[in-house]
């Protein structure tokens, strides 16, 4: 598509454009829409002015021709033949004079009168003794033109009259004209009633001369056709004044049809009228159609009112505007729709396109998230397995710390136990069997304990599998690690104080509970070697909440307010190398949360350590 074509279109699609669009076909409307209508309306009454002057004309005609065959007629009488022999007979020209009158009447003409080529009236209906009623001249030019009928004005009626002329020949020729004068007035008095009913159509009658003889609108009676001054039109005024055919007070103004307007009937011409009324300054502006009268030597103009046609033409001129402000909403519409449409389309090809977006961008997330979840997953796996390992470093390292005393504290058994045998194989001897007796079973007292001590180290040193927590009697618990520390107290000099309810149970994994009680003892008398004051308090108490507290005091050495924060680091240790792996207290805390409590450290008031931790408390014995 060449630039500017598209160009042309962007610009179309705009709504500004649109309404110069729709004002400038509302006024394209407007014109064509009246001009068409009016070129119609004036065609239609230019068609039926046309009919009309066709009506008036046989009006006319018919009018005039009524009377046509009676001055004939009445050359026929003898009376008549025989005044045209002796002119100068009185007593004839009178009875002529009385029939003449009574035909008048009958035949509804203005006067029937005989004149002598002189002008001199022999007979007449009005009376032997009328005088001629058309001035002689006029009847002399129209006798000697041989013209068998005239129109001239008529003093008496104030109006136009007719002479139909006959002339009576004798036998030395043309002795006299029989005249029979009709007035046109009555015709005339009816088109000024229709014209003033009507008020649309005027209606002139013009003679040769261009002046108009009889009209619709008295005030028009002898104007002349045309316009204009200068001598030339004086002189033609003078010449009509002097032709003795109009009134002595006719004053020729302009009618103001000129000449042309007449010529081309297609034109339509729009002529301004002079005033209707003397006191109107100006006069309707008419359409002029003429129709010539041709055995009358006339014309017959009528004039169309064309305001009604302009006023329809108004009126299809506003039709055409609504009609081009209708196409001009369409376009806008249909343009403003297409608009729509487009930005429809683009605004879901966009939403597609975010969509899919959308969905890639989900995709690569997903996937994202997966592999963290696997990472995180793998980290969680390696953490649980560093946990577990660590918590079994922690119990090797605890083992490591009680193998000297345990050794000790198997030692001491063993050793009373291989006396204890010896002596009774002496006691067998010398045949004492209840000594024996008694040796043996301080033997099995001492395997027995023996048995306590290595399950205790078996059972500790296993990693724990029972993840849930089982009851456990807390004092039973708080014994058993006492035993595995035991020796230490007593190489300490410890003084022990138990305030343990020995009913109270906990939900835990036993093995587990003993280890960090092992922790925390060990640590305790770690603190306290060497100090003046050695008392290790072990406490407990359930709580309204369902928790069981454990308090393990100290009178050791204690610790800086500032390394309280470390305690719970891993390999935090003050310990001399060899001794301390800084994992204990790391541990226990690992092994408190795993059963739901926590694991706090803090100075007591005698300036050694206190460390308490909370656990599950079993409700109902019935649980067991
Ligand atoms: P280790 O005993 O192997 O050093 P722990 O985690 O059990 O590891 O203890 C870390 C450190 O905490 C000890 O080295 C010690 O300094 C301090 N500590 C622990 N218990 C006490 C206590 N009851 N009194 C004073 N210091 C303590």
């Amino acid at each position: 598509m060449p630039p500017f074509l598209n160009t042309l279109i962007r610009r179309l699609a705009r709504p500004s454009v649109y309404v110069y669009v729709t004002v400038l076909l509302m006024v394209l409307g407007w014109i064509v829409g009246q001009s068409v209508s009016e070129r119609a309306g004036m065609t239609q009454l230019s068609a039926m002015t046309l009919e009309r002057l066709e009506l008036y004309s046989n009006t006319l005609d018919a009018e005039l021709a009524r009377h046509a065959d009676l001055p004939g007629l009445l050359a026929t009488d003898p009376q008549v033949q025989a005044l045209v022999q002796s002119p100068q007979d009185i007593k004839l020209r009178a009875q002529i004079s009385r029939t003449l009158a009574r035909i008048n009447v009958r035949a509804g003409a203005m006067q029937i009168f005989i004149a002598a080529p002189d002008g001199q009236v022999l007979a007449s209906s009005d009376g032997a003794q009328s005088t001629q009623s058309p001035p002689p001249p006029r009847l002399r030019e129209a006798l000697n033109a041989g013209r068998p009928h005239f129109f001239a004005a008529d003093e008496r009626a104030a109006s136009l009259a007719y002479y139909l002329l006959h002339p009576l020949q004798s036998e030395g020729g043309a002795a006299a004209t029989l005249v029979v004068k009709v007035s046109l007035a009555p015709l005339e008095a009816t088109w000024v009633d229709l014209g003033l009913r009507s008020e649309g159509e005027r209606l002139l009658v013009v003679d040769a001369q261009g002046v108009v003889i009889m009209s619709s609108v008295p005030r028009w009676r002898y104007f002349l056709l045309g316009r204009g001054s200068g001598a030339a039109r004086d002189s033609e005024r003078a010449a009509l004044r002097a032709s003795g055919r109009y009134p002595a007070d006719a004053g020729f103004e302009d009618m103001g049809i000129p000449a042309e307007a007449l010529e081309s009937p297609g034109d339509m011409p729009l002529v301004r009228m002079p005033p209707l009324e003397a006191i109107q300054k100006a006069g309707p502006v008419l359409m002029p159609q003429e129709r010539p009268l041709v055995p009358l030597g006339l014309r017959l103009i009528a004039l169309s009112d064309p305001s009604g046609v302009r006023r329809q033409a108004r009126y299809a001129g506003w039709g055409g505007a609504a009609f081009g402000a209708f196409a001009g909403v369409l376009g806008l519409y249909l343009a403003s729709r297409r608009r729509a449409l487009r930005q429809l389309s683009q605004a879901q090809a966009q939403l597609q396109q975010a969509h899919a977006q959308l969905e890639r961008l989900v995709d690569a997330r997903t996937a994202q998230l997966r592999s963290t979840n696997e990472e995180l997953k793998h980290q969680i796996g390696q953490r649980v397995k560093a946990e577990d390992e660590l918590v079994q470093a922690g119990k090797l390292a605890v083992l490591g710390q009680m193998s000297a005393g345990i050794s000790h504290e198997v030692n001491q058994p063993l050793t009373a136990m291989r006396a204890l045998a010896r002596n009774g194989l002496l006691l067998l001897e010398a045949g004492r069997h209840a000594t024996v007796a008694e040796n043996l079973t301080a033997i099995d007292a001492m395997v027995e304990r023996l048995g306590l001590i290595t399950r205790q180290l078996k059972t500790f040193a296993r990693k724990a599998e029972q993840q849930e927590g089982a009851p456990v009697t807390l004092l039973t618990s708080i014994e058993n690690a006492l035993l595995l520390v035991g020796h230490r107290l007593r190489e300490d000099v410890v003084t022990l104080k138990l305030d343990v309810p020995p009913a109270l149970r906990v939900l835990c994994d036993g093995n587990r509970l003993e280890q960090v009680l092992v922790n925390l003892f060990g640590n305790a008398i770690d603190a306290m070697h060497g100090e003046p004051q050695r008392l290790l308090t072990v406490g407990a108490a359930a709580s309204d909440d369902g928790r069981v507290r454990v308090v393990v005091d100290d009178t050791g050495r204690g610790m800086s307010e500032n390394l309280l924060p470390r305690l719970f680091e891993p390999f935090f240790t003050t310990k001399p190398a060899g001794e301390g792996l800084g994992l204990g207290l790391v541990i226990s805390s690992k092994i408190i949360h795993d059963f739901g409590g926590t694991l706090h450290a803090q100075r007591n008031n005698g300036g050694g350590m206190r460390f308490e931790f909370d656990l599950p408390a079993l409700q109902d014995s019935s649980d067991v």
